[in-house]
């Protein structure tokens, strides 16, 4: 077993070494830099990632610069990528860095699972790559490879499953370079033991791959649980004002805690009374409450049903979490709004376009 699984880390290892992309975050390596490509990457993929990457650390090149931002900076600079409880961490994380660490990000794997947001995967992967302290990743990617490689028969979604896949990676994991290691299983599971269409037939391991040999490689990973996915109904009110578009700050612990939304309620049904009931504003309008558009936007485990209502009014009281923003200033706006409105504000509100 011992040799069998050196000659798989070594023939990996061969494999990345040809094969291996280049990306930013491969570059002038830093647990910083690091930890913020890993947290990026588990809300996208690559391409998409390495924009959000470069715009993270071109505006956060330290740690300390993400500690010392607003929260609304680092939203805005996340906004698009979801999960903004994700980002909300990290900014926490950075404060206890400079509070806690002198500001030096910790490089080992316990120090790093003291962090606010970072659990067992991320610690894992700055501690290997920088420190080459050797502790396997297992990401969804290392779970699928691992999983069919193996033939692991547990679901994956369980706490055994996950440890036997873990203990898989860990029994691969050379004493040298884990990290280059762990990079490798990541990269393999991304660019050839894909969720479907695996590139088995012109795999490296199709001659040990158990899954490949019971033919029966899209069983893998096996999962116990389908992700439920619930639905929300949403009614947006878009309300423009002489002064300006009302925007309100959420701040209940909601999936878009603390981003911009336009106000809204969970029901049609008397929907004018109900927004200004809820946010306590005297909303005054003339004229008629047009519907604009119906979306189903989906986020990961919710998809939101959302209808948005256009009306002209005027809101004498404004309250310390509205913000009026001018039509001509939508463009460059500087509060974070979740990419539902952002998708809305830019095909139904074609004068952003030519602002
Ligand atoms: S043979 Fe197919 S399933 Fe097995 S490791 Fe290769 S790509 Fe993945």
């Amino acid at each position: 077993m011992v040799q069998y699984n050196n000659n798989i880390t070594q023939i990996l290892l061969d494999w990345f070494s040809s094969n291996a992309r280049i990306l930013p975050w491969r570059k002038n390596r830093s647990a910083y830099r690091v930890w913020v490509s890993e947290v990026i990457l588990q809300q996208t993929q690559v391409v998409q990632g390495e924009q959000y990457f470069n715009r993270f650390v071109s505006r956060f090149p330290t740690v300390e610069s993400l500690a010392i931002a607003g929260e609304h900076e680092v939203l805005k600079l996340w906004q698009g990528l979801g999960y903004y409880s994700r980002a909300r961490n990290m900014h926490a994380a950075a404060k206890q860095v400079v509070e806690c660490f002198d500001g030096k990000f910790p490089e080992e794997f316990k120090a790093l699972k003291s962090l606010k947001g970072i659990g067992d995967y991320t610690a894992a992967a700055i501690a290997s790559i920088v420190s080459a302290e050797p502790v396997a990743v297992v990401d969804g990617n290392v779970l699928r490879f691992i999983s069919r490689l193996f033939g692991v028969e547990e679901a994956v979604d369980s706490a055994i499953g996950k440890k036997i896949v873990k203990n898989f990676a860990q029994s691969l994991l050379p004493k040298a370079n884990p990290g280059t290691f762990n990079e490798a299983m990541m990269e393999f599971g991304a660019l050839k033991c894909v969720p479907r269409n695996a590139q088995c037939d012109n795999c490296i391991f199709s001659d040990v791959c158990s899954a490949k040999r019971q033919n029966r490689v899209y069983d893998f990973p096996v999962r116990r649980h389908k992700t439920k996915v619930s639905e929300r109904e949403m009614h947006f009110l878009v309300v423009e004002t002489s002064k300006g578009i009302w925007f309100e700050k959420q701040t209940s612990r909601d999936f878009w805690k603390n981003m911009y939304l336009f106000p809204f309620v969970d029901s049609s049904n008397a929907l004018l009374n109900g927004i200004i009931d809820k946010y306590n504003v005297d909303l005054k309008f003339e004229g008629e409450l047009v519907k604009v558009c119906n979306v189903n936007h989906i986020l990961t485990h919710r998809k939101v049903l959302a209808t948005f209502w256009k009306i002209e009014g005027d809101l004498p009281e404004m309250h310390s979490n509205s913000i009026l923003v001018k039509v001509t200033d939508l463009k460059s706006m500087e509060i974070p709004v979740p990419k539902l409105i952002d998708n809305f504000l830019r095909n139904y509100m074609p004068d952003m376009e030519n602002c």
